[in-house]
């Protein structure tokens, strides 16, 4: 039953995610939403979820400062994480991956490119 945290500390951006993601006929039972890392890691604590959609820059926590808190504890490391960034340049994807990052899409992405990145993660219905 896929639970998705969508974390993007733009309300609209995160309502915009979800909306393709169901357009696309993507299955997710369950979308959770943080504004930041510090609140995704809240919602995380709160319940677990099987996969992290997660912004670049925010506040209080960045997406790369939360991937890098989920990789080096114990309880997170297996949730697959993808970023979805307006920040697309070489070191930055090389310092996601390194940080355990599965997935990339840069923004304004298209309803094709989430879906081919997102399809590699969850079930078409
Ligand atoms: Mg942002």
């Amino acid at each position: 039953m896929p639970k998705v945290l969508i974390v993007d500390d733009s309300g609209v951006m995160r309502k915009i995610i979800q909306k393709n993601i169901k357009a696309a006929n993507l299955v997710v039972d369950e979308f959770v939403e943080a504004g930041d890392g510090k609140e995704a890691l809240e919602k995380l604590k709160a319940g677990p979820v099987d996969l992290i959609l997660c912004d670049w820059n925010m506040p209080n926590m960045t997406g790369i400062e939360f991937a890098k808190t989920l990789q080096s504890s114990g309880e997170y490391c297996g949730i697959p994480i993808v970023m979805i960034t307006t920040e697309g340049s070489d070191s930055m994807r090389a310092e996601a991956s390194s940080a355990g990052v599965k997935g990339y899409i840069t923004k304004p992405f298209t309803p094709e490119q989430l879906t081919n990145e997102l399809g590699k993660f969850l079930m078409l219905s």
